[in-house]
């Protein structure tokens, strides 16, 4: 019998929830300001790592605000900011259709649980669930094989197996470069496939580079791999990525980015000691050509990949 459980953060009991952190959350809260709120809980997560008193606030607001939506909300949290990998481990996914939602327990404990309509039902042995619309209350036996449990409340989390896994790799970064086709990357979407593929990695002092994929199209995605590669090696080379970075520590994530399509995603860990491995302080984003070079400092947002002043590191096969 599988457990459904396995990206689950596991609460203890919670009861000293962290001061600083949930200061300026409760007043954000107060204000309606529910998106900033997140930020906030999101950045302590990434830069701090997984704790108890961050988990105990994103799911206090992903599930205190799941349905504010209305004109009096200052703020709501937008969709995808819910499905931010960051928050996979306290969210609960339906093994038929992927959905996934947040619940109140355990972070609400105290509060009674809503059992007459609830979003979703779970196996109380195993932790397979369901959401409502692929439930069938008439039959509340655990599909999973092997399991004797009953679907039932409460739903506790689950992570999000289907959805977006969370990253299993953990070591320090020291690169990322993104390529793209048809749409330049900008900040937002870099932090956002940054999060995707390189969740739980310590990404201090890194640099996250865009740039155009030239590779032809038509030579599948394996010429496009092998492109990107030729640039980490070329980066390393250059003395930007530290030695065996390309064959030892960099792992290729294609992701589709919605609205903006395919981005490969090529991801350079540091190696374990040496300089890299001490990296500190703000990511540096040097998201389009002219701002490749060591004077681009920090610069991010823009979307100059138009220019003509691109280099072209390949020449096309016509
Ligand atoms: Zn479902
Ligand atoms: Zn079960």
């Amino acid at each position: 019998m599988a457990r459904h459980d396995a990206e689950a953060f596991h609460a203890t009991e919670h009861d000293q929830p962290a001061t600083e952190l949930g200061d300026a959350v409760r007043r954000l809260h107060e204000e309606g300001r529910y998106a900033t709120a997140l930020d906030l809980v999101l950045r302590q997560l990434r830069d701090v790592g997984p704790s108890e008193d961050a988990f105990f606030w994103a799911t206090t607001l992903l599930f205190t605000t799941q349905h504010a939506t209305g004109p009096d909300v200052a703020e709501p949290v937008p969709r995808e900011r819910r499905s931010n990998p960051y928050f996979a481990p306290v969210a609960t996914e339906c093994a038929a259709c992927a959905r996934f939602w947040f619940s109140s327990h355990p972070a609400l404990a105290n509060v009674r649980l809503n059992v007459a309509n609830p979003i979703g039902v779970q196996c109380q042995s195993c932790r397979y669930s369901l959401c409502r619309a692929c439930y069938d209350p008439a039959d509340a036996r655990c599909p999973e094989p092997g399991c004797r449990g009953t679907l039932g409340v409460p739903v506790l989390p689950t992570g999000r197996p289907q959805g977006s896994p969370a990253n299993p790799f953990t070591e320090k970064l020291e690169h990322v470069l993104i390529l793209w086709r048809n749409t330049p990357v900008d900040r937002e979407e870099a932090e956002f496939l940054v999060d995707l593929a390189c969740t739980w990695q310590d990404r201090a002092g890194i640099v996250v580079r865009s740039q155009v994929n030239q590779a032809d199209e038509r030579d599948g995605e394996t010429s496009e791999r092998r492109m990107g590669l030729v640039l980490v090696g070329l980066y390393e080379r250059l003395g930007q990525i530290s030695e065996g970075g390309l064959l030892e520590r960099t792992r290729v994530v294609p992701i589709m980015s919605p609205g903006h399509g395919r981005r490969l995603v090529l991801v350079t860990a540091a190696p374990e000691t040496g300089p890299a491995s001490q990296l500190s302080g703000p990511v540096r984003y040097l998201l389009s050509d002219d701002e490749d070079s060591e004077n681009g400092d920090g610069i991010g947002g823009s979307a100059g990949a138009g220019s003509g002043r691109r280099r072209r590191w390949f020449r096309r096969r016509r």
